[in-house]
């Protein structure tokens, strides 16, 4: 079994959403071995929206659901890597008919942000009609290569469609070196209570 690693490693240098400062994880050293009991620990702190994570409705949604919301079941799952890598702009229905998504499905979206180490602003994102088109299908969860589902639209109306539905947005994934196919999705949030996101360490398996 092939194991291959989706997520984006947390450190200094990562790219984070917009280049904002705020976004940027801190390592702090609380004990080492100089001053200490001969240990060393170190405290992290990290937007939950930096790197490979899980949006919960709560993000977007003033009433939603926090990171209760995560279902184990989905996330160790089947799942369907899609090619959209000629995808220049934003991903519409028309990206997505073809590739004959099925109800239950979860979908990962490999697009050109692969290739990009930094942050693009113009990264290619799912456009409301995409987001309805997985609606209408009922897929069980989407993941994307940017660190963001959306951009630029109004009312953020692709997080709403797909969290208001039910569905996981998975993001901030890397796949590059990943072909288009089936794949087994290990992608499990860490258990935080309250909250609405939560970082995720993202595996394909490939029998
Ligand atoms: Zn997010």
């Amino acid at each position: 079994m092939r194991i291959i690693d989706i997520s984006m490693p947390i450190h200094l240098g990562m790219p984070v959403y917009n280049n904002r400062e705020e976004k940027k994880p801190k390592f702090t050293i609380t004990r080492n071995f100089e001053n200490d009991s001969g240990v060393r620990e170190t405290k992290i702190e990290l937007d939950l929206h930096t790197g490979t994570h899980m949006d919960a409705p709560l993000h977007m949604i003033k009433e939603g659901q926090d990171s209760s919301f995560f279902r184990a079941e989905d996330m160790i799952a089947p799942c369907r890597v899609l090619d959209l890598t000629n995808v220049e702009d934003g991903i519409i229905k028309e990206d997505l008919v073809k590739h004959g998504i099925k109800q239950g499905d979860f979908v990962i979206l490999k697009t050109r942000n692969s290739f990009a180490e930094d942050f693009e602003p113009d990264f290619v994102y799912v456009k409301e009609s995409g987001a309805k088109y997985l609606v209408s299908i009922g897929v069980t969860g989407v993941g994307i290569d940017s660190l963001g589902i959306e951009r630029s639209q109004p009312d953020h109306v692709t997080h709403r469609l797909l969290l208001g539905n039910g569905i996981h947005i998975l993001e901030g994934l890397r796949l590059k070196d990943v072909e288009e196919g089936n794949y087994t999705l290990v992608a499990v949030p860490l258990s935080i209570r309250d909250v609405e996101a939560s970082p995720v360490r993202a595996l394909l398996l490939k029998e």
